[in-house]
């Protein structure tokens, strides 16, 4: 069992190199030629360990790991890589003396850095299952041929066959481990830098919201002040309310500016005492034209009396949101059914189902994340302002889907009496 010792010692010092790169240079999607160099330097650092702490299976074979190294090299750093560390390799061994390991090991090289090659271009295009198949592919491939060579070279014997064996064992198993281990990693990073940078996009959009609408208040203030004038008694009752309308539109504009200031803050002021019904009736009132232009009808069951403590503009935002998506899952038209109804646990249950197209599990779950949309024109943002109004609400949502069925969005609000 020595040489599973040995074994361990050289994977002890493979790990230390490889975290120490991991840690200190963090992965990017394309890495710049110094951190190449580094992990490069740093492999090339890890065979000669691995080299100098071979194990000796008897007076003339000796074995180590230095396979990992060389492999995650040169499918992970690149072919030049590849062909730099094998220049290592071979140059330690003729320092280590001329005998059969020597030839030994110029032989397994020239059998299998080929297909390492080969293989590198498959791998960097391959996903992370594909990747990990492929270093475990070519990891066997390199105990063989090197177990061949030596059976040609020095003939076979029973002990070194099965340490062989155990050494083939060991390196599929640590070959695994590592590329499980790189690919979680750059996943990881990957996921942190998309998080970044969509972090960043939302708040260059909030920053560019603020000015935009204080630069369109302002005229807007104007326009409604001017037309406050001109709206003198011995004006015909018709241009009366056609600056009625001005006015009340302006007005609108304004809310709507409003509430895209206050979007992405907490909601603290401003919540009152809502009759959920009443506010649905309105809500549903909003959203009508845009339904029976794409064909859709809504049904209602409201049950009438249940109160909640919102701010009734970013509840209906909120439900608008969920009803515009309800109405565009349905091209061809359809049902939908808008109900409210308490639950026995203290809160009030407001049901948006709708006949469309439905989501996966996968598509749910992506569901409010910032810019996540598979519409043509989407944003991607009414989901993530529902949602975020309904949690700053202390409510909750519960989505149920079905592909090609239709969707249903239970919002649970906590209920006063
Ligand atoms: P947008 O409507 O701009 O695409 P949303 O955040 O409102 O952005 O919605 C995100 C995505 O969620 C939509 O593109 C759609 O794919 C999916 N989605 C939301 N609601 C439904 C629904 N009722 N039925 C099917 N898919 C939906
Ligand atoms: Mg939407």
């Amino acid at each position: 069992m020595n040489e599973i010792k040995d074994f361990l010692l050289q994977l002890a010092l493979i790990t230390i190199l490889i975290f120490t790169y991991h840690i200190f240079f963090v992965e990017r999607s394309k890495r710049n030629s110094t951190e190449k160099i580094i992990a490069t330097a740093l492999s090339g650092l890890s065979i000669l360990l691995c080299m100098s702490f071979r194990t000796n299976v008897n007076s003339y074979v000796s074995l180590d790991i230095r396979i990992v190294p060389l492999l995650l090299g040169t499918l992970y750093i690149g072919t030049r890589t590849g062909l730099f560390l094998s220049t290592i390799i071979i140059l330690y061994r003729l320092f280590l003396g001329i005998d059969l390991g020597f030839y030994n090991t110029i032989l397994t090289i020239l059998t299998a850095m080929p297909a390492f090659l080969f293989f590198q271009k498959i791998f960097v295009k391959g996903k992370k299952n594909k990747r990990i198949q492929i270093a475990l592919i070519l990891s066997i491939y390199y105990c063989l041929t090197g177990l061949t060579w030596s059976a040609i070279l020095r003939g076979a014997s029973l002990k070194v066959l099965q340490v062989q064996i155990i050494h083939l064992i060991f390196i599929v198993v640590v070959v695994w481990f590592f590329t499980s281990l790189i690919e979680n990693i750059k996943e990881i990073n990957l996921k942190n830098q998309q998080l970044q940078s969509e972090a960043e996009r939302v708040r260059v959009i909030s920053d560019l919201t603020s000015v935009f609408a204080h630069e369109i208040r302002n005229p807007m203030q104007i326009t409604r002040g001017f037309l406050q004038l001109l709206n003198q008694p011995e004006l015909s009752d018709k241009k009366k309310e056609y600056i009625k309308y001005s006015i009340d539109e302006i007005d609108r504009a304004n809310a709507i500016i409003n509430d895209l200031l206050a979007f992405g803050k907490p909601i603290t002021t401003e919540n009152q005492p809502i009759e959920v019904a009443s506010e649905l009736r309105h809500v549903e009132n909003i959203i009508q034209t845009y339904a029976l232009s794409s064909n859709v009808e809504i049904k209602t069951i409201y049950h009438d009396d249940c109160w909640i403590h919102a701010n009734p503009q970013k509840l209906n935002q909120s439900l608008i949101n969920i009803l515009k998506n309800a109405i565009e899952s349905m091209p061809n038209g359809g049902t939908i059914w808008l109900t409210c109804a308490p639950k026995i646990d203290g809160f009030i249950e407001i049901s948006v189902k709708d006949q469309g197209i439905g989501m996966t599990k996968d598509q749910i779950d992506k569901l409010g994340s910032p810019f996540y949309s598979l519409k043509e024109s989407g944003t991607g943002l009414g989901m993530m302002v529902s949602l975020q109004i309904i949690r700053n609400l202390q409510g909750r949502v519960q989505i149920n889907s079905e592909k090609d069925v239709g969707t249903e969005f239970s919002i649970y609000l906590p209920k006063i009496s």
